[in-house]
């Protein structure tokens, strides 16, 4: 599947694939039992599909690698998995990028940050610094707060600057 960017340095695949992959989709199962959700087939291959690239893709790119004998899926069945999983913890949505990325674990509704490498495209998620902060700021102010993200751009450490 293509990735949001490409550049000719060369990196390491971070996708899960084999039982990695299928380990994430159990995982992923069993959170969705313990609260009560279920991980509809659409959702699952969304998130089979995140999973398997481990850097952020394009809706448009799920929507054409949806079907296993390369049969696009219906826009809708893919927003509606995004949306899902993105509310839940699943996934992130890389505003930047306009493309989503599996989280790789987290409570509903984290807050995330995450090193994008302009360059190559691959994304790091990482603990926001100062989420707490911005809570405490925003509940200050009489805001609910219901997502935070930070998206940092730059080089990685394999693509020269
Ligand atoms: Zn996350
Ligand atoms: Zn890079």
């Amino acid at each position: 599947m293509a990735h949001v960017h490409a550049c000719d340095h060369d990196h390491d695949q971070p996708g899960l694939s084999g039982g990695a992959l299928v380990a994430g989709l159990t995982a992923a199962e069993a959170r969705c039992a313990a609260a009560g959700q279920r991980l509809t087939a659409p959702r699952r291959r969304v998130l089979e599909l995140l999973l398997g690239s481990g850097q952020p893709v394009k809706a448009y790119d799920l929507i054409a690698a949806y079907g296993a004998g390369g049969e696009p899926a219906k826009p809708p069945t893919v927003y509606r998995a995004l949306e899902f999983l993105s509310r839940h913890g699943f996934a992130h949505r890389i505003e930047s990028l306009n493309a989503y990325i599996a989280c790789g674990g987290g409570s509903e509704g984290h807050a995330a940050a995450f090193l994008i490498c302009d360059c190559c495209g691959r994304t790091r998620e990482i603990a926001p610094v100062g989420a707490a902060e911005i809570e405490r700021l925003a509940a200050e102010r009489g805001f609910t707060l219901t997502g935070l993200t930070v998206e940092a751009h730059g080089r990685c450490e394999d693509c020269p600057a």
